[in-house]
């Protein structure tokens, strides 16, 4: 059995615990491949080298750090297929998400080779007679990224570039669900140049995780995961008085308002909700009604998942693949279960979808009459479930948003330009479509949730994912008076 190890140092190691996990390919629901599961004395000495790394690297000029960077990302834009293909066979989306994924990824790179204008510094001149005040953002050190699975590209690539650029050494610890994707853009980094051990990638779990959190030299924790592992790190980093940024889960609302545009509601519903399986922390998971627009957009939903094309994500007629885990897939055909018991209607039943073989498939459904109370809408599925809840009034929507405990993206349908504008105001969420339905931000703007979806204050990528990784000094200086200098000014030096 292939073993996909750690790299320290640049070089691929067993490292010392013996342990491994199965890694799968969940079209198949065979395993592939295993994962070395890193002890506390890997994890010391990853941190080591990167902080040796780091002490040299800091020194490194911005223009060299930029043609680095920039070689990253020709060589990342170059592999895009190879990407996706590797990503594809253990996460299971399909090859055209994969690729898009990556191009999400690039943009965060290609944020971070714009490190000259992102680092530039602040000055007050004559703040006093003779004295200027100067601030620059300096690295902090080792930092760390724990990642999770549904994103084994582009969530690596939220925090590696701006860390690496601002200065710091980076150790990555992605999910031990689906490795091999980060291991080979880890690869492809030290492929265009970076020194050895300035990024360093950590298999494992909570023995890894934990390692990271407790090592004096990591100075900084950002996490990507569900809510009660996000909240767990955020509070034992800064118990160990690290900086931490931690995502959590989420349970994104999408409001149809009677204006909208039924057709174009209806496609975003299914992309949205069903796109990756569901499994995206910005999938709309309720649909939120408002008036009569629950009757044709459900129908117009229902229609559109009878053409699904469900399959192997390599197979270039499937648009939806399987789930990450026969274990997963069960979890949310039990929201089904639990769901019909509580009261709503399915409408669509994915339990009832038959698939071939032994992957982790699972058909789309669609929940209509789901109340605030049931299951299905107070917990995170993470899988391709579409509730419809139904209010009379807009207000009723904002306020149901609101209540709920996470607040990550949400969107409204509406062509009135007021509607728009009051819940773009009102609504209790980080990130806001307006007829968009997943409103990841681009690039050189930040991505970070509310509420249950974010603990911290600096959310990831853009600009305040630079500030993350960086801390101000301020130096004061105060230049000598002219009317003492010995050299000849050649104009008047007493003012
Ligand atoms: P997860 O929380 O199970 O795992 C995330 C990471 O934490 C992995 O690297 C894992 O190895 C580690 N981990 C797991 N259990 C741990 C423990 N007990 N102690 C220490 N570390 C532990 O998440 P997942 O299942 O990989 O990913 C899906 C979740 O991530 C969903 O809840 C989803 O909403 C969320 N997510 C959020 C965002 C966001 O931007 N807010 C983005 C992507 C995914």
């Amino acid at each position: 059995m292939d073993t996909i190890q750690h790299l320290i140092n640049g070089q691929m190691v067993a490292g010392t615990s013996g342990q491994t996990k199965p890694v799968f390919n969940p079209a198949t629901g065979e395993q592939t491949r295993e994962v070395a599961l890193a002890s506390v004395e890997d994890v010391d000495l990853a941190v080591q080298t990167s902080q040796k790394a780091y002490e040299e690297w800091r020194h490194v000029s911005i223009a060299r750090r930029t043609k680095l960077m920039y070689a990253f990302r020709n060589l990342v834009e170059a592999n895009v297929d190879e990407i996706a293909r590797r990503l594809t066979a253990e996460h299971g989306k399909v090859l055209s998400d994969s690729a898009g994924e990556v191009a999400r990824g690039l943009e965060n790179i290609e944020f971070a080779c714009g490190m000259a204008e992102a680092l530039k510094g602040s000055i007050s001149e004559n703040a006093s007679t003779g004295v200027d005040v100067q601030t620059v953002r300096r690295p902090l050190g080792v930092v760390a990224g724990i990642t999770p699975f549904n994103f084994p590209a582009m969530i690596p690539l939220w925090t590696i570039p701006n860390a690496i650029a601002a200065g710091n050494g980076f150790i990555l610890k992605p999910s031990e669900r689906d490795p091999s994707t980060p291991m080979f853009i880890a690869e492809l980094f030290h492929e265009a140049g970076f020194p050895d051990g300035l990024l360093n990638v950590v298999n494992g779990d909570k023995v890894a995780v934990d390692a990271l959190l407790e090592h004096d030299l990591v100075k900084a924790i950002s996490f990507v995961g569900s809510t009660p592992i996000a909240k767990y790190i955020y509070s034992t980093a800064a118990e160990n008085g690290k900086r931490v940024q931690a995502l959590g889960g989420a349970k994104n609302h999408m409001v149809v308002l009677p204006d909208a545009d039924i057709d174009l509601a209806a496609d975003a519903a299914v992309s949205a909700g069903y796109g990756s399986a569901g499994e995206r922390c910005m999938a709309i998971s309720v649909i939120v009604a408002v008036g009569d627009s629950a009757d044709p957009l459900i129908e117009a939903i229902r229609q559109r998942t009878d053409n699904l094309v469900i399959g192997d994500g390599t197979d270039a007629a499937s648009e939806m693949g399987p789930l990450i885990t026969a274990e997963h897939r069960d979890r949310v055909a039990g929201y089904i279960e639990a769901g019909a018991a509580d009261g709503a209607d399915v409408v669509v039943d994915g339990r009832t979808r038959q698939f071939e073989g032994d992957g982790f498939f699972l058909g789309v459904s669609l929940l209509d009459n789901v109340t605030t109370d049931m299951s299905v809408y107070t917990d995170e599925i993470f899988g391709p479930v579409l509730s419809v809840v139904r209010v009379d009034t807009f207000a009723e929507a904002i306020d149901m948003i609101e209540k709920n405990q996470w607040g990550n993206g949400t969107a409204v349908f509406t062509r009135d330009g007021g509607a728009a504008r009051r819940f773009q105001e009102e609504v209790e969420a980080g990130m806001v479509g307006i007829n968009v339905p997943v409103p990841v931000p681009v690039g050189y703007h930040s991505f970070g949730g509310w509420n249950d979806s974010f603990f911290g204050d600096t959310t990831m990528y853009g600009p305040e994912g630079m500030r993350f990784y960086t801390r101000p000094k301020v130096t004061t200086t105060r230049w000598p008076d002219p009317a003492t200098s010995t050299v000849d000014l050649g104009f008047p030096t007493n003012q």
